[in-house]
């Protein structure tokens, strides 16, 4: 997909707030021009003087114009200013909506392997860098660009010569500036790297605390640490310091104006070109007319400022969607069946397929189960038939129904795929277990929970189904929040049930209750199993051993026993574990 320039991203973004932004820069143009008519009351205010007729009214009447100008300056301003902030918020709303919409859309997988912290600093700090500079860029930007050309506009009506007089100081420190900033974008790359590494490794060492001090490493982690800290401020040092002689120079120079205005000025006086009061106005408005083009010289920092946070959005606005499809399909059966399928983590990056050649049919109402040693592709497997990725090669198809075909809300739907990871949202357990169906009545969540055993537990907290995960999070045992998350699967109903079967939460009085929800969830459904513990699958249709990306064989039980030396030594390695755990008081339960 062919990357959008990141302009184009802030006006697709701003197309909410077109009407907003117009009115802003109409708005800060008036502002210009009542900032102007204080300097037309004061050159006639000079004239009256100058010709010795003053008069009280005269002088008011101009007073009150200066005022009348300078309100609607401030005013418009005002406006202009606020409408550009609603604007700026508008923008950074849209872009981080289309951040949340694209994450629906984009293959799962991908997003999953992102860590959470990097995607919460894109979604929320990075696109926050943006709304200062934009936010001030339309009225600052209009009023620091029209007044000095109004200003100059004015000069040159006066004496054109005058006009080019104010600008005698701007060609040296131009040139020193742009002789400056010939490196600025690599500069400005530099220092983006040198924050990105500073912030890791400050992420890294406050996320690694607790081990950093368990093996008493803190000395070199610190040293690392203080490395990245004490360099970054080197960096940044130095840059500041290779610019800030030129910087000064120029800052001392180009204001100052009246190193033309005042001879040339003399000049045509003596000549007779040139009035008293408008050698006097010139004076005061060569004094304005360079000091708001300085802003631009900051104003190159924000626009890379807005450039760097819209290309980092962009690493998430600009990922690939899952092609999907809006048309509901009427499927005649639930069976699953995988054929030829191929696939690489690394897309066509040349990583090892995860994948290879896999064909495997899993009947409607049957009970498959998936075994091998671990990196073997059982997880992949299930991630394909979830499509948390699409297949490389091959087909995945559910009734007969390639499940690309199959609109995603449909796929969703119609499987309840229960992984290790149970997490629980931070509002109350009813609400959590409501999740697997927001229509649900409270008494059928009730009767989940009860048929996933986890009524009993709930209802001893102090708040029973009002109890937030964050409140139960320390008091839940892992098998309890894989309960609460086989409750959720059971109130979805899904026909088609993938469980990755845990073995982490397997404590012995609680494994027996984890059992019976499990045999609750998976009745008369197609169900497909993860196994770590053979004695759970023993009496599965469908043992599929799987090592290396592909499948070694199929079959029942005891047909593997015979025939399968993988799946013979992964029996007899469990059995030997088995035997130990049960004389150590373990327990062991078939599924179904
Ligand atoms: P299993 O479930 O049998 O342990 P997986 O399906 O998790 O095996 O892994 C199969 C292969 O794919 C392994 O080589 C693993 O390293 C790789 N893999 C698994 N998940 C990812 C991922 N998210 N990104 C890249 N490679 C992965």
């Amino acid at each position: 997909m062919k990357k959008k320039n990141w302009l184009h991203t802030i006006l697709d973004a701003a197309t909410l707030c077109k009407g907003k932004i117009t009115l802003s820069i109409l708005f800060a143009i008036i502002s210009v021009f009542g900032g102007f008519v204080p300097y037309i009351g004061v050159y006639h205010m000079l004239c009256i003087f100058l010709e010795g007729t003053p008069t009280i009214e005269k002088i008011l009447m101009w007073s009150g114009v200066c005022l009348v100008g300078y309100v609607i300056k401030l005013l418009f301003y005002g406006i202009s200013t606020t409408l550009a902030h609603i604007s700026a918020y508008t923008i950074l709303e849209q872009i981080r909506l289309k951040i949340m919409e694209k994450m629906m859309k984009a293959p799962l997988g991908v997003i999953l392997n992102e860590t959470s912290g990097k995607l919460k600093n894109i979604i929320v700090d990075r696109v926050e860098t943006m709304e200062l500079p934009l936010a001030h860029m339309i009225p600052e930007g209009i009023s620091n660009f029209l007044l000095p050309v109004g200003v100059f506009v004015y000069l040159f009506f006066i004496d054109f010569r005058m006009a080019l007089a104010a600008l005698a100081t701007v060609p040296m420190p131009a040139v020193i500036f742009m002789v400056m900033m010939r490196n600025f974008n690599k500069q400005y790359t530099d220092y983006m790297e040198a924050s990105n590494h500073v912030n890791s490794v400050i992420v890294e060492y406050v996320g690694g605390i607790e081990i950093i001090k368990a093996f008493g490493q803190s000395t070199d982690s610190y040293k690392k640490f203080a490395t990245a800290v004490n360099s970054f401020k080197d960096y940044t040092l130095a840059w500041f310091q290779s610019t800030w002689k030129s910087m000064n120079f120029i800052m001392a120079l180009l204001p100052s104006a009246l190193v033309g205005t005042i001879p040339v000025g003399i000049w045509l006086y003596l000549e007779g070109s040139l009035t008293v009061a408008e050698f006097a106005i010139c004076l005061i408005l060569s004094l304005g007319i360079i000091t708001p083009l300085m802003w631009f010289t900051t104003a190159i920092n924000d626009i890379k400022m807005i450039e760097y946070a819209v290309n980092d959005a962009s690493k998430l606005l600009d990922l690939e969607e899952l092609p999907n499809s809006d048309t509901p399909i009427v499927l005649q059966s639930y069976d699953v069946s995988l054929s030829n399928v191929s696939f690489s983590y690394g897309g066509k990056n040349g990583q090892e397929n995860a994948l290879t050649h896999v064909s495997i049919s899993i009947p409607q109402g049957s009970f498959s189960a998936l075994v091998g040693p671990s990196g073997g592709g059982k997880s992949t497997v299930a991630r394909l038939i979830t499509r948390f990725w699409d297949v490389g090669s091959g087909m995945i198809k559910i009734g007969g129904v390639d499940i690309r075909k199959i609109p995603f809300s449909q796929l969703t739907a119609m499987i309840s795929f229960v992984t290790q990871d149970n997490f629980l949202f931070n509002c109350s357990l009813l609400e959590n277990i409501r999740l697997g169906n927001p229509k649900a009545t409270d008494e059928q969540v009730y009767e989940s929970a009860r048929q996933a055993q986890c009524d009993e537990f709930i209802r001893k907290l102090e708040k029973g189904y009002k109890t937030t995960a964050g409140e139960a999070g320390g008091r839940l045992s892992g098998g309890e929040r894989q309960r609460i998350a086989i409750a959720r699967a059971m109130l979805k109903n899904a026909p088609i049930v993938i469980l990755d079967e845990a073995t982490a939460f397997t404590d012995p009085e609680n494994e027996d209750k984890l059992q019976k929800s499990i045999s609750a969830l998976t009745k008369g459904k197609t169900l497909i199993v993860i196994a770590h513990r053979l004695s759970t699958v023993k009496d599965a249709d469908q043992i599929i051993v799987m090592e290396k990306g592909r499948v070694i064989r199929k079959g029942k039980q005891q047909e593997l026993i015979k025939s399968c030396a993988l799946y013979r030594d992964m029996w007899e390695t469990h059995i030997g574990t088995k035997k130990w755990a049960a004389g150590s008081g373990g327990k062991e339960n078939a599924y179904v």
